[in-house]
This record gives structure tokens, C-alpha cells and sequence, in this order.
């Protein structure tokens, strides 16, 4: 079981796992190459909070806000539901750490059995792996878009109830020669028309034997520039931590 810290400003981000390794096997991700061990049970998700915290405030002594959390480590959160859900009901509590619904984001590769019950983790933030708007390129990278694809994804995605000034984040890995055309942006613009989101774009890390290779910067400012003309808001995700392989998809459980 791993998480990371990820400074951001002068608070932390807590990038907690849900299951040790994950089944949904994505291309592109390092914990994908393991497999599922296990669900994590609620009390193994809060501990990762409270340990993480406590690491945080010994290293770096004086006040320090209790940290926001994004469910991106290792696992697909929404295969865990039940547990996931305690625990984020729990850290919400004042008894618990008072948490805000929205300091908590919620990132899923599009299991949609728990996208249809996402209303039940109570206005936490949503975040889809999307990756690429055209299911041939989808299954690639993520088989479970061979039992859900895209379009129904996204009718599902219509049917949550955002709060003012709430987004849906879509985070978009970008892959050297592989994603980010013209024609992506043509077809993103046709699929999410009128939909209130937030485009994370995410320079592929490459980790040991990837299959893929990460772009060229100028490539990753065009493609966020296509997607701004759409009306879309689009950043590009600073990477923290690929040195340690602590980044985004390069979670695994190895020995230390
Ligand atoms: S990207 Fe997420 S859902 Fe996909 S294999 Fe990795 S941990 Fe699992």
C-alpha cells in the first residue's frame, strides 16, 4: 500500500490508494502490471490520512492545514466503493478531521456500476480518467472501456449533481504521437458540448519497460490551447516525484 504527499502551494495533497494493486489493468500505469491483492478495508484508507499528516507536520513543524485528498494511488476507488465511502463519511466528521466534501477528489478509470452510485459519496469532487475520446484508442488504454465505453460514460456523467462553481475534472494523459490531434480535439469538442469541465493534462511518465513515450512540451501547449478554444478550461499537471516513481500511474507495490 503506498501514498503520496504532493505539495501544492504551502498545503499538501494526499494521494491515497483504495485497493493494494488494481484489476482494471491499464496500459500505461505501473500498478496496472500487478494485479489486484486486495480492497483496502475503511480503517486501512483513514490510517494512510492520519500517518501521512502526521509525517507532515513532524517534518515540517508549526501549523499545518489538515491536507486535501485525491483517490489516485494505487486501485480504482469505485471498485471499493463501500469502503471508500465509509472512510471519506468518517474523515468528514467533525470527530473524524472535518474534511469539506470538496477537499476530497475522487479519480476513476470509468467504472460505471460505481459512477452510478457516485451521489452516495455527498458532493466530493469527480474525476475521470479519459484519455482519449474515441473507444478504439479508450480500450487500449483502458480495457474496462471495452464493458463501458466512452459515450455511456459520459450520459452517465450528465446525471451528477455538481455544486456552483463545481467542475468535473477530466484528466487527459497525453502520449507522444498517440493522442493529442487535431482530430481528438474535433471529437472531445462534439462529445463533451456544453459539459462544465476542467481538462488536468498529464505529459506521459514513462517508468521501466512503458510501452509509450512521454511528448514534447510544445505538443502538450497546443493541445491545451485546442481545448481552451473550445471553452473548456485546460491545465497542464506539474510532475512531482517521477524521480521516485511516486507519479501519476506509477504506483506499485515494490520491496524497499
Ligand atoms: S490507472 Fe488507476 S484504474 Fe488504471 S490500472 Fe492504474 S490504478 Fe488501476
Amino acid at each position: 500500500m503506498e501514498t503520496v504527499c504532493v505539495p501544492f502551494q504551502k498545503k499538501y495533497t494526499l494521494c491515497l490508494s483504495s485497493q493494494v494493486g488494481c484489476a482494471m489493468k491499464c496500459s500505461f500505469c505501473f500498478t496496472g502490471t500487478q494485479g489486484l491483492t486486495r480492497s483496502l478495508e475503511k480503517k486501512e484508507i483513514i490510517l494512510q490520512y492520519l500517518q501521512a499528516y502526521a509525517y507532515i507536520k513532524e517534518k515540517f513543524q508549526g501549523h499545518q492545514a489538515a491536507p486535501n485528498i485525491v483517490f489516485m494511488g494505487q486501485g480504482e476507488p469505485l471498485h471499493n466503493i463501500d469502503n471508500v465511502a465509509d472512510a471519506i463519511e468518517i474523515l468528514k466528521t467533525k470527530e473524524g478531521m472535518g474534511l469539506g466534501p470538496r477537499q476530497i477528489t475522487l479519480s476513476t478509470a470509468g467504472y460505471l456500476p460505481g459512477i452510478k452510485r457516485f451521489s452516495e459519496l455527498g458532493s466530493v469532487n469527480f474525476a475521470l480518467s479519459f484519455h482519449s475520446p474515441f473507444n478504439e484508442e479508450r480500450n487500449e488504454l483502458i480495457p474496462l472501456n471495452k464493458a463501458y465505453p466512452i459515450d455511456k460514460l459520459i450520459d452517465e456523467l450528465k446525471t451528477i449533481k455538481l455544486m456552483k462553481r463545481q467542475f468535473l475534472t477530466f484528466e487527459y494523459l497525453i502520449i507522444r504521437d498517440l493522442n493529442h490531434t487535431k482530430k481528438h480535439v474535433e471529437e472531445i469538442g462534439r462529445l463533451l458540448k456544453g459539459m462544465p469541465v476542467i481538462f488536468n493534462l498529464i505529459p506521459f511518465n514513462e517508468f521501466p519497460g512503458a510501452p509509450y513515450r512521454r511528448p514534447e512540451m510544445a505538443a502538450v501547449e497546443e493541445f491545451k490551447k485546442g481545448l481552451i478554444e473550445l471553452g473548456f478550461h485546460a491545465m497542464v499537471r506539474t510532475t512531482k516525484g517521477d524521480d521516485i516513481l511516486a507519479a501519476c500511474g506509477q504506483l506499485t507495490s515494490q520491496d524497499s
